[in-house]
């Protein structure tokens, strides 16, 4: 456990660093336990929330809402249901809404969402439901008092025209009550700075949190990465070719997002949103790297 994170009254006075965590939700019993057991060891972070995904289409609705109640219940730590709107009546996303409230979910992640087929698809706004995730914030905001975190993207989503189309959009859900905005994974911090110059001078104040992607299967995330439209820079995928055993593939691993939180800290980052893929050993040693970096320690991380 880090002692940065350990009591969260010294975290706030002294630094101010908070995480928050995403997981997808299990499919049998026994993944669920094991989510649980992953869970709890990174509750010792004291995250600012923990989420679950819905899947593409809202094909896990039920098991996004189990999954979240199950962590609330078992951890007691604060929870927030994604949400999409895709493919969707109105009705049948406030029911969600409605549910998540009735489970004491106050904290939901409004997305539009992407079509069952996946991303690549084209996306065709419901004829009876919310059209884009503006407005689901919007609904989401007349249905109750809730904390609403939305999407963000720093190499721009790939179905914007331009930065300025995409500005536009993370603006409406500004402007519709969102409290934050987490952005999709990045290697290239440079396009998040850039990013943020781009969001003040559109005159978006809302907090945009980097969404950490600690690379647990370089293949698999390059893969994702390739269909998100995230930069892999060249020098990163020489770092994970030169490794031939797990061991050193984790030492790279920790090291790319260890740096990468860290030059973020240094540049005035405080929160850090982690795609933890539902594993916790990577997503803790970034962590723990993170506040041995915050106490003055040198990192022995270059070698890896
Ligand atoms: P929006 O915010 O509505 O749009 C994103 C950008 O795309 C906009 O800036 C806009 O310029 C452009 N755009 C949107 N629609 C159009 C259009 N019709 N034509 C042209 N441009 C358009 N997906 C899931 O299915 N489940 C999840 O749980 C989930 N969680 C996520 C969590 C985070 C933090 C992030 C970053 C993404 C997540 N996604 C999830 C993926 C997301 O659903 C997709 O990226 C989807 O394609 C866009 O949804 P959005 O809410 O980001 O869209």
């Amino acid at each position: 456990m880090s002692d940065m994170f350990a009591n969260s009254n010294q975290a706030h006075q002294s630094n101010e660093v908070r995480a928050s965590f995403e997981f997808f939700p299990a499919k049998t019993d026994q993944a669920s336990d094991r989510l649980i057991e992953t869970v709890e060891r990174l509750a010792v972070y004291e995250p600012a929330f923990v989420s679950v995904t819905y899947g593409a289409g809202g094909s896990t609705r039920d098991r996004t809402l189990d999954t979240l109640t199950r962590i609330a219940a078992e951890t007691a730590l604060p929870v927030a249901g994604h949400l999409t709107c895709v493919d969707a009546a109105r009705a049948q996303v406030d029911a969600v809404i409605d549910a998540y409230a009735a489970a004491g979910i106050r904290r939901i992640v409004a997305l539009r969402g992407d079509p069952r087929e996946g991303v690549g698809a084209k996306y065709v706004p419901p004829v009876d439901g919310y059209r884009n995730a503006a407005d689901l914030v919007a609904g989401i905001k007349a249905r109750g008092n809730f904390d609403i975190s939305v999407s963000a993207y720093p190499e721009k989503h790939p179905e914007s025209a331009d930065f300025d189309a995409d500005l536009d959009m993370l603006a409406a859900k500004a402007d519709a009550g969102a409290d934050r905005a987490l952005t999709q994974f990045f290697f290239n911090t440079d396009h998040f700075y850039r990013y943020l110059d781009r969001v003040a001078a559109r005159g978006i104040s809302i907090p945009i949190v980097p969404g950490i992607m600690p690379i647990g299967n370089f293949t698999q995330v390059s893969r994702f990465a390739t269909a998100c439209g995230t930069e892999v820079p060249s020098a990163l995928q020489r770092r994970f070719d030169d490794q031939d055993d797990d061991e050193a593939r984790f030492a790279t691993s920790v090291a790319v997002a260890s740096e990468q939180v860290i030059d973020l800290y240094d540049n005035g980052v405080r929160q850090f949103h982690f795609y933890t893929m539902n594993k916790s050993p990577l997503v803790a040693a970034v962590l723990d790297a993170l506040a041995r970096h915050l106490r003055g320690e040198t990192l022995d991380i270059a070698a890896a």
